[in-house]
């Protein structure tokens, strides 16, 4: 079974007679291990849904999904076919929010440790990995602050670390860069490059920022429910 993110013929329909909206028509889609692409479409044109079936938070009408090697959606086969959805949320997504959502009266650290303490890793072992990744990601200095005392961008980078730490063969962005300046959005864009080839992970990130959508070498535009694939410039962050 292929590793990264698989989607065929995904469709999603909110409601039922007079009143349903089609989100999501036969959506096909592939990201492979390693791999940063974009998903770039006006409002209301069904990315969150997109993000939110990947996410096992809501169910998809119709279609296949396949994450990290396992199928987790198959509606030919009866339906969710992975059976601890929360399970699949925590240690196999990692999830990216326009806010960074941190716990406040944790820790850097521990913000970061706090997924693989739940998923029952040990505490000193999470706490290790990390201290790992808030070096890579250039905020190792900040390890004992609070999330209050910290910056945008530092909160913003505390919260991929967090994504990460479960090292989830997938992770989820939805407008990651949106509240961030032109520097802090590139930087977060290079170290989404990075952490994809460094842990082999796939990485959708929706986005409507100008600034970043040049570093994609890859573009999934949606509209009305529909993608349609394009390559990128894949512009090399400087
Ligand atoms: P985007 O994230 O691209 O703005 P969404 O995925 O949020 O788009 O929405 C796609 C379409 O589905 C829109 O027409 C929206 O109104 C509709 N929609 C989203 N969520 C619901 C819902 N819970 N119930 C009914 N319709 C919804
Ligand atoms: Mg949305």
């Amino acid at each position: 079974m292929d590793q990264g993110i698989h989607i065929e013929g995904l469709s999603k329909r909110y409601g039922a007679g007079d009143t349903a909206v089609d989100a999501l028509k036969e959506v096909n889609m592939s990201i492979a291990p390693g791999e940063v692409v974009g998903l770039v479409g006006p409002s209301g044109s069904g990315k969150t849904t997109l993000l939110k079936c990947l996410g096992a938070v809501i169910e998809p009408t119709r279609g296949r999904m396949t994450l990290g090697g396992e199928v987790i959606y198959d509606h030919a086969e009866g339906g969710w076919k992975t059976k601890d959805l929360r399970a699949l949320r925590r240690d196999r997504i990692g999830f990216i929010f326009q806010a960074p959502y941190l716990i406040p009266f944790l820790d850097v650290t521990d913000n970061v440790a706090l997924l693989p303490m739940l998923a029952g890793r040990a505490n000193a072992a999470s706490r290790a990995r990390a201290q790992e990744l808030l070096q890579a990601l250039d905020v190792a200095h900040r390890a004992k602050a609070q999330p209050s005392e910290l910056s945008g961008g530092e909160q913003q980078r505390v919260s991929i670390a967090r994504a990460l730490a479960n090292q989830p063969p997938v992770i989820l962005a939805d407008e990651p860069t949106a509240p961030l300046d032109s520097q802090r959005a590139l930087a977060v864009m290079r170290i989404l490059n990075q952490m994809a080839s460094q842990y082999q992970t796939a990485i959708i990130v929706v986005t409507h920022d100008e600034k970043i959508i040049p570093i994609f070498k890859r573009i999934y535009h949606i509209r009305d429910g529909r993608t349609v694939e394009e390559a990128g410039e894949g512009r090399q962050i400087s």
